[in-house]
Formats: structure tokens, C-alpha cells, sequence
């Protein structure tokens, strides 16, 4: 069935086309890699890190991190249970443990307290997601992460435009990965970034992307190691140089609209919206309704009414240990509890007052029926 109301799409002016055509145009040969580079640069200063490597996709980038930082065979890597496959992929790909604890029922975000619990002799990574756009506990998390000597790393593949604490999530941990899959707040289509400011991890990701071939080899086709291939096109990276530079434009937006649906909903107490802790900035990728365990609402009566008046909603993501690769984690009580009762509201640039107001509407009726 064809929606009235899409869940998510991205914001695309003449500007991306302009950089997008001149780079089909010309950018090959030499010019092969000029707007990969601008990409690069341009991002890297909006983050405030040292050290940016474009990729094809955020799992790619990821991959590339976590081998970096020497990931393998038998280490451990704590993350939230409540997350999208792509943060959980990679460790395995590695031969390495995922250990899934609860994630915080405020945040959504991974609790610090399940973290500290689960830290064993094998771990080797804390991974901090910052869902839906809600910064984790930074503080907290580096904390813990300095009391062991373990190192903190950020996926803000949904967070874009988020800060704790006056920076800016994706740059504070060890390195931070970020998605410009075309649901994101900032597209290439597809694309993703790493972003570090530890040079050894970041000469480590270069030349892991480039097949492991050195970084001053200076032999032609000789890799030093067998590496991966994550590279971005100089098409998509056009793309992307036309939605950095108007990131503060896509953000504000994306804010406007969490704003707007909380204005909406606010005489709803049985319903609760993305946290906006003070002291940090939520860059609102995508607006999460909660509902509340006494109203009895659930996301398939949810995901169901919009549907049916063409509504795209989407669900929360699921516990990663409820699917069947995994063993399940049910003492993971927020992570398996607010699934059900929660639905992500349709949130992209382009959607009107008039389109909040309608999916406002029909939320506010399901509490009736
Ligand atoms: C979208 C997303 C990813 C993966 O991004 P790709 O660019 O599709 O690889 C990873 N982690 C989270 C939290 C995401 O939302």
C-alpha cells in the first residue's frame, strides 16, 4: 500500500544535484577523489576531531574501527540490547562476543550500571549507540571505561547533530562512526563516516580500507596485510559535501519537529517522546513514542492504526538477543519491555505541520479505542 505519509526521506535541493552532476561530470581521472577529500575535511572540522575516513556505509566504517582497535577472536564487546543489527555484525564478523545489557528507560541509550556488571577479564570495547539521537551518558561511560582501561566508542550513526556536554557525539570516544544511509539526517544514499582523533587508529583504518596496503608502500598492488575495501564514490561524496554544509539547516529542522510533536502531544501523559537532558542537544534523527505500561497501548495497535490512514510508522528497534542468532536476554527488562509499547513517528525535513498534526491525531484516537 502506497503511504501518505512516509516514515523518513531525505532533504534534497538543487545544490546536491549541482555537486552531484559536476562530479559525474568531472570527476575522474586526477579529480577522482576531490570531493571525497572536501567531504572528509568538511566533516572532520564540524565534528572538531582530528582525523576523518569517508566509507560506503556506517557498518563498513565500524568494521574498520573495530579491527583497527584490534578486535578479534574471543574479546568481548559490551553493547545495548536494544539496537540496530549493524552495531552487532561487525563483532561477530570479527569472531569477537557481543555482550547485550540493558539499556537505560529514559535514554533508551546503554545504562552505565549493566555496562560496569558485565565487564569481564575479555572485554575489549564499550560501545556507546546514541539511539534515536538521544546522547548516552558520555561521562559516565568514559568513567568506566578509564576505571578498566577500556576503550569507549561511539556509533552516532543516528546522531548527527547531537551533543553531550557541548561536543559533539561521534568525537568523544576513542573513534565514532556516523550513517549516511538515505533515512539519516544527512544522506549520500549510502555512505559513512570514521572519525578519530588517535592517529594510530586512524592510519590503521587507511590501510585496512585500501586492502592493506601501506600507507608509504611504494611498491604498486603490494598490500602488507589482507585488509577490507569500504570506499566511498566520489559521486556520493558530492552528495554529501552539499548536506554538510547544510547540516545546521537539516538539524535545526529535524529538532523543529521532535519540538512540534511534543507540542502536540503535550496534555498526553501516557505517552512520552525522545528525553532532551539539559545540558545536551538532541539532534531528533527520529521521534520515538513510548507509550506508557497503564495505557496498554502496543506497537502492533500502533503501527496498525497508522497504517491504515497511510501512515508509515516503523517499530523500536528489537532486542538484538530476542533474535534467533543469539540467546535471548530477558533479565534485559527495559530493552524487551519498551519494544512493544513504543513506535518511531514519521519525522523527515519535508513533512508539513499539517502531516504531524494528522499522525498526532491518530495516536491521540488509539488511546480511546
Ligand atoms: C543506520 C545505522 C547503522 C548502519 O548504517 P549503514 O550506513 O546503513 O551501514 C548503524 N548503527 C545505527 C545505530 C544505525 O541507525
Amino acid at each position: 500500500m502506497s503511504m501518505r505519509i512516509d516514515y523518513t526521506r531525505p532533504s534534497i535541493t538543487e545544490l546536491e544535484v549541482e555537486y552531484a552532476m559536476d562530479a559525474a561530470r568531472n570527476g575522474w581521472g586526477r579529480k577522482c577523489y576531490d570531493y571525497i577529500y572536501k567531504f572528509e575535511d568538511l566533516f572532520r572540522d564540524h565534528i572538531g576531531v582530528k582525523y576523518a575516513v569517508a566509507t560506503s556505509s556506517c557498518t563498513g566504517a565500524y568494521h574498520l574501527g573495530l579491527a583497527a582497535l584490534g578486535i578479534g577472536e574471543g574479546d568481548e564487546v559490551i553493547l545495548a540490547d536494544s539496537n540496530w543489527i549493524a552495531t552487532v555484525a561487525p563483532v561477530i564478523h570479527l569472531r569477537a562476543k557481543p555482550i547485550f545489557v540493558d539499556i537505560d528507560p529514559v535514554s533508551w541509550c546503554i545504562c552505565p550500571k549493566a555496562v560496569e556488571k558485565a565487564i569481564t577479564p575479555k572485554t575489549r570495547a564499550i560501545l556507546a549507540v546514541h539511539l534515536y539521537g538521544n546522547p548516552c551518558e558520555m561521562g559516565k561511560l568514559l568513567s568506566i571505561g578509564q576505571k578498566y582501561q577500556i576503550p569507549v566508542i561511539e556509533d552516532a550513526a543516528e546522531a548527527v547533530g547531537s551533543m553531550y556536554r557541548g561536543q559533539r557525539v561521534g568525537g568523544i570516544g576513542e573513534f565514532g562512526v556516523y550513517s549516511f544511509h538515505g533515512t539519516k539526517t544527512m544522506t549520500c544514499g549510502e555512505g559513512g563516516m570514521l572519525v578519530t582523533n588517535n592517529q594510530h587508529i586512524y592510519e590503521k583504518a587507511m590501510v585496512l580500507n585500501n586492502h592493506g596496503r601501506g600507507l608509504n608502500e611504494k611498491k604498486q598492488f603490494w598490500s602488507e596485510s589482507i585488509g577490507y575495501k569500504y570506499k566511498i564514490s566520489n559521486i556520493q561524496a558530492a552528495i554529501g559535501c552539499a548536506q554538510i554544509e547544510r547540516v545546521d539547516e537539516l538539524v535545526s529542522r529535524k529538532i523543529e519537529i521532535l519540538t512540534n510533536y511534543k507540542e502536540l502531544f503535550k496534555d498526553i501523559s501516557e505517552l512520552r517522546l525522545n528525553e532532551e537532558q539539559s545540558g545536551n542537544v538532541n539532534g531528533a534523527w527520529m521521534v520515538n513514542a513510548e507509550f506508557s505500561k497503564q495505557s496498554g497501548v502496543t506497537r502492533g495497535k500502533a503501527i496498525n492504526s497508522l497504517k491504515e490512514n497511510g501512515i508509515d510508522g516503523r517499530v523500536f528497534f528489537y532486542p538484538l538477543s530476542s533474535m534467533d542468532m543469539f540467546e535471548d536476554r530477558k533479565e534485559n527488562t527495559n530493552a524487551w519491555d519498551i519494544s512493544g509499547r513504543s513506535v518511531n513517528l514519521p519525522s523527515y525535513h519535508d513533512m508539513t505541520l499539517n502531516d504531524q498534526q494528522l499522525v498526532a491525531d491518530i495516536i491521540k484516537k488509539i488511546f480511546n479505542t
